[in-house]
């Protein structure tokens, strides 16, 4: 699953409450100061198809989740 098939998936409008979204990837001049530019000046817009509302994703954030989790150890039953 890409990161913008994951964003559609579990999309929720913030203000219509909308399912449905469609994405755009667009690249920023690397200008931003570093808290916002995640060293990569690619973004991924969602945008409901309702209403327009639009939330702007950094792709670096999916990369970081996605990397190969450390062994799945079983956790310790906590019962
Ligand atoms: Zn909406």
């Amino acid at each position: 699953m890409t990161f913008e098939e994951k964003l559609v998936s579990t999309f929720c409008c913030a203000k219509c409450r909308g399912k449905t979204a469609v994405t755009r990837t667009i690249r920023l001049p690397g200008k931003f100061p570093p808290l916002l530019s995640f060293g990569s000046e690619e973004f991924v817009l969602l945008t409901c198809t309702l209403c327009g509302y639009t939330e702007i994703y950094s792709p670096l954030a999916f990369e970081r989740s996605e990397q190969p989790a450390t062994e799945t150890k079983p956790l310790p039953h906590e019962v």
